[in-house]
Order: structure tokens, then sequence, then C-alpha cells
């Protein structure tokens, strides 16, 4: 990709309302601009690590037998009335009526549509277990929209729904799956730490948060310094220095973290309000048994922003970089460099995902960008050309170094 097209506007200054390291950043690094308060766009350096934290999402549920579909946005009342979530949901549900007056609501979540979806096909137990997610954009009147994509009013979720016999059958998938978000979120560069939570606005009996340790989170999870307990304090009421209440030894510390993640044992609240029932074995009436499992996709790429940058310069994790090598040719005026560049570029391209900064720039604007943007692996063509070097630089590592134009590859690593 050319860098003279890249829809990439990086600024000076970060916006006024930027109060964390990834908002200042990602609004500096051109990946996003604010269209409303809580509403943002996502620009193309942005979208395309949206694309890559999609993609290792969907390879991972894909296989594990987990298969896409996407549901509407736009939710009739009728349903939510059957869920009973119409009259508990408040006002961060955004409501609206059509132009016969009927009532609707932009989904925030879509555990109502998937049960309708499915309750007519799942009629006995032959057709389970069934797991269905999707990549979708869901809809929230936050009473603080905050931090850029941490806390929207419209943002990007993968919503998973598995649907089983019993809780047995459901405890499995349910293993599976938070093994499958730990894998994940790995591959994302970002740790998390698992914590108990409270199952909130969408019902159940048990739920599991995916926490980036961050100061900027708003959750606070108690943590034992000994065992592997953690649980988000909302839900478990303990503070720093109470004893674990799992392990003998431990005591229990204090950290902010942002959830990411969130997985539900829903059991059968919604197949029993929603009439989702199968027959089993010995031709029984039994209600559906379900687990939910959401993943913020736009608040991710934040965290990942937040956990893997420095103040001024962004470092992409590998799997989640919109471009992986940029090669930068300072002067565009001089045609040997410009040849060698472009000769560099054809290269790497068949291999890596790469940016040319073909702009007539000064050297100074473009080693500038090119810190902003944070692009893993960089090949300057400057004045060791000559000699047949190109200065190259990992940056994680930090190293720079010059290399012979024709070993540039060895030097990058997948
Ligand atoms: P929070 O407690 O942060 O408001 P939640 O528990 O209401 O979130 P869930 O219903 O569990 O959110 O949604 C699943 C995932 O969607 C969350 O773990 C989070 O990553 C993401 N998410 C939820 N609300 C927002 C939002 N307003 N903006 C961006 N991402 C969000
Ligand atoms: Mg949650």
């Amino acid at each position: 990709m050319k860098q003279s097209l890249l829809f990439a506007p990086t600024l000076k200054e970060a916006p006024k309302d930027a109060d964390v390291k990834s908002h200042k950043l990602m609004a500096r690094a051109g990946l996003i601009k604010q269209t409303a308060a809580g509403i943002y766009t996502y620009l193309p350096l942005a979208r395309r690590a949206m694309n890559h934290i999609e993609r290792i999402i969907r390879e991972e549920l894909d296989q594990r037998d987990c298969s896409e579909l996407l549901m509407p946005a736009l939710q009739p009342r009728d349903l939510w009335e059957e869920s009973g979530r119409w009259g508990e949901y408040g006002p961060e549900l955004f409501r609206l009526k059509d132009r016969k007056d009927r009532d609707f609501c932009l989904g925030p979540t879509h555990e109502e549509v998937i049960t309708q979806v499915t309750r007519d096909y799942i009629n006995t137990y032959k057709k389970l277990p069934l797991a269905l997610y999707q990549i979708q954009t869901k809809f929230r009147d936050e009473l603080r929209p905050r931090f850029a994509l941490m806390r929207g009013r419209e943002f990007i979720m993968k919503d998973l729904y598995t649907f089983h016999t019993d809780d047995q059958d459901l405890d499995l998938w349910y293993d599976k799956i938070m093994k499958a978000y730990t894998v994940m979120f790995e591959r994302m560069g970002l740790q998390t730490k698992i914590v108990s939570s409270d199952t909130g606005q969408i019902g159940g009996k048990e739920a599991d948060e995916f926490m980036v340790m961050s100061e900027v989170g708003e959750d606070t999870i108690s943590y034992c310094d000994t065992c592997q307990y953690g649980a988000n304090q909302e839900f478990s009421g303990l503070h720093e220095k109470d004893p674990c209440p799992k392990c003998d030894s431990g005591t229990i510390k204090e950290a902010k973290g942002i959830e990411v993640g969130n997985i539900f044992k829903l059991g059968t609240k919604y197949s029993e309000s929603m009439n989702a029932y199968y027959n089993d074995k010995d031709g029984q009436k039994t209600p559906v048994v379900m687990g939910c499992y959401g993943l913020g996709i736009s608040r991710t790429l934040m965290a990942v922003v937040e956990q893997n940058s420095q103040e001024h310069a962004m470092v992409w994790p590998k799997e989640v970089a919109p471009f992986y090598v940029h090669v930068i040719p300072l002067k565009t005026n001089q045609e040997e460099d410009m040849a060698a560049a472009q000769s560099i570029y054809k290269t790497l391209n068949q291999q890596y995902d790469v940016l040319i900064d073909d702009r007539d720039e000064r050297p100074g604007i473009k080693f500038k960008d090119a810190d902003l943007i944070g692009i893993p692996y960089r090949v300057v063509i400057g004045k060791d050309l000559k000699d047949g070097l190109v200065e190259f630089t990992n940056r994680y590592t930090g190293e720079k170094k010059l290399v012979k134009v024709a070993e540039i590859s060895q030097h990058i690593h997948r």
C-alpha cells in the first residue's frame, strides 16, 4: 500500500478530551475520528488492525466447531417482552419506533434474537450441542461514554451463543471456550486475567470476565497473591489485605482492569421465558441449556494499544499490526532511491503487508509519522544505498542496523 493513498490523518496534538495514552495515540496516529460522543469512525489503520483481531477470533472459534452468522441490529419489542427485558433494561437501551408506530430497539446484545432464531430448529436432543457466533455492531446509550473505544455508545462485539441438553455439556463447552479466549488474547499480544463476575443484565448463574490489567481500567479486581483466585470487586466485595477465600495462606490484593471479554452460563433463563424446548431421549419436553460469550472487539483494540505502546509510539503485536513492514525512502525525488524502494517493496509485499512511504515529505515528518503508526519492522532507504545498504529497525528490540538490500527478508520474523 502506498502511504500517499492511505487515509491516516496524523495529528501533532491529541484531542483535548483524550486523557489516556491509548486514546491520545490512536487519535494522533490517525486511527480513529470522533463522530459524536461515544461514537467513532474506525479509519483504515484501525480497521486493518480490527480485521486482524477478527481473523484470530474466527480461526479459534471455527476450529472449535462454532459457526458464524449475522443477526440484525434492529430488534422488535415483542422479543424483548418475551424475555421480560423490555421493561428491565433501562435507559441504556436505544429505543425507537418505525413509521407504523411499532417499537424497536438497537441491539445491545442478542440473547432474544438468537433464541428466536434457533428455537424451532432445536426440537430434539439430536440437534444439540450447537454453537453460533457473530461479529456485529452493538448499541448502548452509556451514561458515561469514555476513553474513546473503551466505552462507546456504538461498538463492535463478537458474541457467541451455545446450546446444550444439560448443565454438564454446558460446562464442557464453557471450559473449551474459556481456553479459546485465552489463546485468542495471547495471539493478540494481550495479557489477561480471568476473574469471576456477577451476571448483571444478561442473567444466568455463573460468569467470568477476561481482564487486561491496566491503571486506566474501570473495574477493580480482587486477586490472591498466592493462588489463582480472582474476582471482580463488585462481585466479591473483597478488599486489599482480606484473607483469600480459596486458599489458606493467600492475601487479597487489588488492581485495575479493562474488561475485554465476559462469558456466562445462562442456563435456562431465556429458553424458559422464550419457550425454547427440545424433546430428550425419553421424549420429555426439556428447556435448552444456554451459554453466551462476549468479546468487545473495539475495546480490545484499544486495550492492545494501551498495553503495547510507549507514550509517543505504538508497538503493534505481530498478529494485530495493520502493516508488518514499513519501507521509507527518504528522498522521493532521487530516481535510484525510489527504484530501490519499489523493488524492496515488491519483494517483501509477496510475503507481508507492506506500507511504502512514497510521500514527498521531509525525513523528519516521515520518521515522526512512522513512530506514531508503529509498524513492527522498518526499512529506511537513505545515504548508504550507494554501498548497497539500508537501515533496518526491529521495533520490538529497538535494534537498528545497516543491512544489505538482498538480505532484508532474513531479518524479518513472523
Ligand atoms: P461494562 O461492565 O464494561 O459496561 P458489560 O459487562 O456491560 O461491560 P457485556 O454485556 O459483558 O458488557 O459485553 C461483552 C463485552 O463487550 C465486554 O466484555 C466488553 O469487552 C464489550 N463492551 C461492553 N460494553 C461496551 C462499550 N460500551 N464499549 C465498548 N465495548 C463494550
Ligand atoms: Mg460484562
